[in-house]
């Protein structure tokens, strides 16, 4: 339900399909299995995708924690390597500092006292992605309410 999301929630949502396809910087097109709608999510993943990989979601959650995607094909091992399915696991020391930078950057601007970012409304950012049909996602709409 989405009434229940929080405003600066972390959200995973699973969905029948996604339609969107990318082109990488060899030129060559693939199907999406997952999407991230930037740093801070929300991260949505097909569902047969997800079952033959099931590091996609943790690539999709390291999307909203700032880490970018990789192409390079020597780096098949890496959990942001994003083409051909990928099922590899292994993070780099300076992605884990990437990471480790974007939450302590939050965590600093929740101590500052006045911290309100009406750009964490997870609501209005899932719906507004979801309902993107350049996003190509297929979906129950009826459980998404
Ligand atoms: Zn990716």
């Amino acid at each position: 339900m989405l009434s229940q999301l929080s405003g600066n929630d972390f959200v995973l949502v699973v969905v029948d399909d996604i339609r969107f396809s990318f082109t990488d910087k060899y030129g060559k097109s693939h199907k999406a299995g997952g999407l991230t709608n930037g740093t801070g999510g929300p991260a949505i993943v097909s569902y047969n995708d997800w079952a033959k990989n099931p590091y996609l979601a943790v690539h999709e959650f390291f999307h909203t924690l700032s880490l970018d995607d990789i192409e390079d094909h020597s780096q098949k091992q890496r959990l942001m390597y994003h083409l051909e399915g990928n099922s590899g696991s292994s993070i780099s020391n300076q992605e884990l500092i990437d990471v480790n930078r974007y939450i302590m950057g939050d965590i600093s601007n929740v101590t500052r006292g006045r911290y309100a970012n009406p750009g964490l409304n997870t609501v209005n950012k899932l719906r507004t992605f979801l309902n993107r049909s350049s996003n190509g996602f297929i979906f129950n709409k009826a459980k998404f309410r």
